[in-house]
């Protein structure tokens, strides 16, 4: 390209990619209105909607890289317009022209690790179940009740990894027959995909589908809302089917059929943090609420944005990866919302929701009192 601040007729592109209800925007801004993006900056979802309904739009700002695949202007549309499916329409032609604004250019590196060791962080494929050692955690075998899929965070990242040794933990006081890949897993593509590489995505998630197939996986368990969307609603555009279940839906499980007894107490306030992934995508809101309420001595409480108005925490569509300045952290304002309601802790249940929140809660006064848990964590610390 000659000179990347033309304009580019998108239309006919957007179309060919799957995004083109956008001409059924009427320009009312009620997604404006609940963005997220608009508590820290202005940022306007209807009018790139607006620019692609009139085939044109500028690609190479950042305006494209912004979303977060949060899903709440999908929500508060009266006209079903496909606001994400646009935005990721968008990202692919900036991807297939080699276009990347500032704020986008990390995604290149994420993109050379996920291409040559399937992790977004370039750490060794070989290393991929290092944190399991120790646990006597079992390689996956087809005569397995289910395999866990810890995802990456949690097999390489410092902090994430007490996540998984915490499901470990809970899924061997349990008795649950599982076991893992390790070297053999790779990425889910879930993010990769959003930030508009759909080749990299179809390679991921091929080379996942034939290690599942091979290895006799029939139902996979993860603890990232991320993994759990693109298993459950994404894969099956290859014509497979996986019974796909989130930690929060097994621990309901293994609670409600008696395996899992919690019988110690957790006297602290908390507050729970609704993923986008696991809620708004996905409708999985009682089952984490559910459990936290069955612990002795917890006392939970609600942030007034809380299931389907949860507030994102920025880390979706690929934004985890992204440079986001202080002062447009969603996860920052999440924690002010959380402290507000006088919890102790914030828990949630998604991978990229603690990484942000962690970050976020170094520069508060209140870092050395307040926690960020996953509810893999309070569950471990109450079982018998
Ligand atoms: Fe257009 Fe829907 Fe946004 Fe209204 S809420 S401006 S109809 S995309």
């Amino acid at each position: 390209m000659e000179n990347i601040a033309d304009y580019i007729e998108i239309a006919g592109i957007i179309k060919e990619k799957g995004g083109d209800n956008f001409k059924y925007c009427y320009q009312c801004g009620k997604c404006d209105v609940v963005c997220p993006w608009n508590k820290v900056r202005h940022f306007s979802m209807r009018k790139l909607v607006r620019e692609a309904s009139f085939g044109m739009s500028e690609i190479e700002g950042d305006d494209i890289w912004r979303c977060t695949t949060c899903g709440k202007c999908t929500m508060a549309c009266p006209r079903d317009v496909k606001q994400v499916e646009a935005g990721i329409a968008l990202r692919r032609i900036a991807t297939e022209y080699g276009i990347f604004s500032g704020t986008a250019n990390p995604v290149r590196a994420v993109r050379s690790g996920l291409q040559g060791e399937g992790n977004p962080f370039s750490e060794d494929r070989s290393k991929r179940g290092d944190w399991a050692e120790g646990l006597s955690v079992k390689p996956f075998t087809g005569d397995m009740e289910i395999l866990y899929y810890p995802g990456c965070y949690l097999s390489y990242d410092p902090r994430l990894k007490k996540v998984a040794v915490a499901t470990v933990s809970i899924l061997n006081k349990a008795g649950v027959n599982f076991g893992i890949l390790g070297a053999r897993e790779n990425c889910c593509g879930e993010s990769v995909r959003k930030t508009g590489d759909e080749e990299l995505f179809r390679h991921l998630a091929k080379e996942n589908i034939k290690t599942f197939i091979d290895s006799g996986v029939k139902r996979i368990l993860v603890s990232s809302p991320h993994c759990y969307h693109t298993f459950k609603n994404e894969y099956p555009e290859f014509m497979v089917h996986f019974e796909v279940v989130h930690i929060v839906q097994y621990l309901s499980e293994l609670i409600n059929n008696g395996k899992l007894v919690l019988s110690g107490a957790y006297a602290k306030k908390v507050t729970y943090h609704d993923p986008c992934y696991l809620g708004r995508h996905n409708g999985i809101y009682d089952e984490p609420r559910n459990i936290l309420q069955k612990v002795t001595a917890l006392e939970l409480t609600e942030m007034a944005e809380s299931k389907e108005d949860s507030f994102c925490c920025g880390g979706g569509g690929g934004r985890i990866w992204m440079d986001t300045p202080k002062g447009e952290r969603f996860s920052d304002l999440r924690l002010e919302q959380a402290a507000g309601t006088g919890a102790e802790e914030l828990v949630t249940s998604c991978p990229y929701c603690i990484a942000n929140f962690e970050d976020s809660l170094l520069s508060r006064k209140d870092s050395e009192s307040f926690r960020i848990k996953d509810i893999t964590e309070i569950i471990q610390e109450v079982i018998s």
